[in-house]
């Protein structure tokens, strides 16, 4: 592992970070002015130091990216998810001439994955990504927002934290809670 970059507290409901953004919010509404900064932490991993089972959640999203549809940005997505039953499911973004009706890698994935398993939990997604050729991004490929929500509910739903490998091929970015993607993130306890 190559890299750490860790920030001050924040919450993540299912992590050993534990004070809740809500409370913090109401416990510094007292002060005229405070600055809040999230502890988040990425972790850096060159593709060989990953575990076996890593390396294969990886492959298995690499592979994905061949299913893709993508005609119209030319980005290949694939992505993989390892569930608790040993499962590993797969998916790719899928583009739509109506540009929203398309849907994401990550969310096609999680999608397949809650409704044909939908009580086995969903431990580790891994992301990969190459433009129109066989050349993966040099850099780790990151999830957009929506994709972002899907996952942090995923999480809310399982209780467990899910855990996110995000494939370069220069690096591969390892977040272990979808709060450290997401801070300030909105889910039903903010209902
Ligand atoms: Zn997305």
């Amino acid at each position: 592992m190559r890299i750490l970059f860790i920030f001050s507290t924040f919450s993540c409901k299912y992590s050993k970070k534990s004070i809740s953004f809500v409370s913090l919010l109401l416990e510094t509404k007292k002060y005229a002015m405070k600055t809040l900064k999230p502890d988040i932490s990425f972790h850096l991993y060159d593709y060989e130091e990953l575990s076996e089972e890593d390396r294969q959640l990886i492959d298995a999203a690499k592979k994905a990216t061949y299913q893709s549809y993508a005609p119209y940005s030319h980005f290949m997505v694939g992505a993989a998810a390892k569930l608790a039953n040993g499962e590993i499911v797969c998916g790719s973004n899928q583009e739509n001439a109506a540009y929203p009706s398309g849907t994401c890698a990550e969310r096609t994935t999680l999608f397949y994955a809650n409704s044909t398993y939908p009580d086995v939990v969903v431990e580790t997604i891994a992301i990969a990504a190459r433009h129109n050729n066989d050349e993966f991004t040099p850099h780790p490929t990151a999830p957009c927002g929506a994709c972002r929500q899907v996952m942090l509910e995923t999480q809310w739903r399982n209780k467990k934290p899910l855990r996110t490998l995000l494939y370069g091929e220069e690096g591969v970015l390892e977040v272990t809670c979808v709060e450290d993607l997401l801070p300030l993130c909105f889910n039903a306890s903010c209902m």
